[in-house]
């Protein structure tokens, strides 16, 4: 038993890895020490700044004059006198105004976009300027008193903070009559007539190479914004892409996205919906970076090629699964250090080389689209590589021979129109999974066996079609 469990965790990488951590908690608890004291400091000396600042102020309150910094000469005692009886001259700073939210009754609704158990889109008439825009009520829990969830104020922050043709404009945020007590927050959005996924599901032939190509362009001009802003969108996936009428694609639905740093903070692994799910998030990892996105970006590439999303998993072990079969077995050649993710301790994956393993070099996905050019399975190959740090950066893909080779991408005023449904048509929510919500709890794995994944290369190249032993 125990040789079994020492196959995984007693390697001499285990150990260094292991060390490492140690030395990292040592440190981390080293630079706490050091903040608090300085903390401590600051505190110490801000307190002392206001005991000198009291005693330089006269009875009335009024500031009395500003200290000098250099010793008063015989003849500047009386001028610091006479200045002391002078009213000081204060410098005066603008205070931005603070201006009230609007009210959501200078908007007529005009018909429902989307409607379901959390969220609500509306689009809407500016009773002012008929300017036509779409009205999106931020998701409030009537359970928590403690007001905008945090999710709600991040997507505001970051959408207000962002300008780019590629992502959705927020024209303002407007206050609703309170619903459970709670005021109700809208945001005001740039009206776009249709969101990439009805367009999927209604559009009787595919798109053409040329038009994908313009799409994941845009996308991809999008994403590398974001990510030079250092904001993940954390749930990529074509519901949340919007596309008007004149073949501009926007980025949307800000509710999952955040601001990170370098290196990133450590994070909720319970983002981005299940079918466009990273595979480091699916075994569990807390410090994760841009590639979450350019994962999602790969399985829209697919799904903008087939019209069917790539990897349609139930639940997260049948989605790793999935990925495991489209993308092959992680080895520690393909994605070194996978074996230390939480959950991957759980699945039991042969240690077995990248030669041993045809799935990993690509084979699948060429068989899956046999219509894209070499250079576009390249691509997609590099954004579904199952190591986060072997996938293209968004600045990466904008530059990839995909978008130079022929079929050219389409200018977007020759993209085709679609009806909007939006624009007429109330909607209920699909039946596609949504991201988690907050607070949900991560999956814990079970024992998973993939031992008997490469059996056959015919089978392997079908996707599976075996079975999961989940303990
Ligand atoms: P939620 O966070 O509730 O999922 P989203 O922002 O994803 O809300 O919007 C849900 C749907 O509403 C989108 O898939 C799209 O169809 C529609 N929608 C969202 N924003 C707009 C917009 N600015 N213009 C038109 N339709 C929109």
């Amino acid at each position: 038993m125990a040789s079994k469990a020492s196959r995984w965790a007693d390697t001499a990488e285990d150990a260094a890895h292991e060390a490492n951590r140690k030395r990292e908690k040592e440190e981390k608890k080293r630079l706490r020490a050091a903040e608090k004291a300085r903390k401590l400091e600051a505190e110490r000396q801000a307190a002392e700044a206001r005991k000198r600042a009291e005693v330089e102020y006269h009875e009335d309150d009024r500031p009395a004059k500003r200290r000098k910094t250099t010793p008063p000469g015989d003849g500047d005692a009386n001028a610091s006198k006479k200045k002391k009886d002078e009213p000081a001259k204060l410098l005066k700073f603008q205070a931005p105004p603070v201006t009230p939210s609007r009210s959501v009754d200078n908007y007529d609704k005009l018909n429902d976009i989307e409607e379901g158990a959390y969220g609500w889109v509306a689009r809407a008439k500016e009773i002012a300027t008929g300017k036509v825009v779409a009205l999106k009520r931020l998701k409030v829990d009537p359970t928590d008193r403690s007001g905008l969830p945090v999710t709600g104020l991040r997507e505001i922050q970051i959408l207000k903070d962002s300008s780019h043709r590629n992502i959705v404009e927020l024209k303002e945020v407007v206050t609703g009559k309170p619903t459970s007590g709670i005021e109700s927050i809208f945001l005001v959005l740039e009206f776009v007539e249709h969101d990439v996924k009805t367009i999927l599901e209604d559009m009787p032939e595919p798109f053409l190479a040329s038009e994908v190509k313009t799409l994941l362009w845009q996308l991809a001009a999008g994403v590398a914004y974001l990510h030079d802003n250092w904001i993940l969108h954390r749930d990529l996936k074509t519901s949340n892409l919007l596309l008007n009428n004149r073949g501009q694609l926007k980025i949307a639905d800000f509710g999952m996205a955040r601001y990170v740093g370098d290196p990133p903070p450590k994070l909720t692994q319970l983002v981005v919906t299940l079918w466009y799910r990273a595979p480091e998030l699916l075994l569990g990892a807390t410090t994760y970076g841009r590639a979450v996105d350019m994962w999602s970006v790969g399985c829209i590439f697919g799904e903008l090629l087939t019209r069917e999303p790539l990897l349609q998993g139930k639940n997260e072990v049948e989605e790793i699964t999935k990925i495991f079969e489209l993308c092959g077995m992680p080895t520690d050649e393909t994605w070194p250090g996978f074996r230390r993710l939480p959950n991957s301790r759980a699945l039991r994956i042969p240690r077995s080389s990248s030669s041993s393993n045809p799935l990993a070099t690509g084979s699948v996905i060429r068989a899956k689209f046999p219509l894209l050019t070499k250079a576009g399975c390249d691509l997609l190959n590099g954004l579904l590589s199952l190591d986060p740090e072997s996938r293209p950066s968004a600045k990466d893909m904008l530059a990839h021979e995909y978008f130079i080779q022929d079929p050219k991408p389409k200018q977007e005023a020759m993209f085709p129109t679609f009806p909007s449904k939006g624009a007429q048509e109330r909607r209920r929510r699909r039946d596609t999974p949504n991201a988690p919500g907050r607070g949900q709890k991560a999956a814990e794995f079970g024992s998973v066996d993939f031992s008997g994944i490469f059996t056959g290369r015919e089978r392997e190249l079908k996707g599976g079609g075996f079975q999961l032993r989940v303990a």
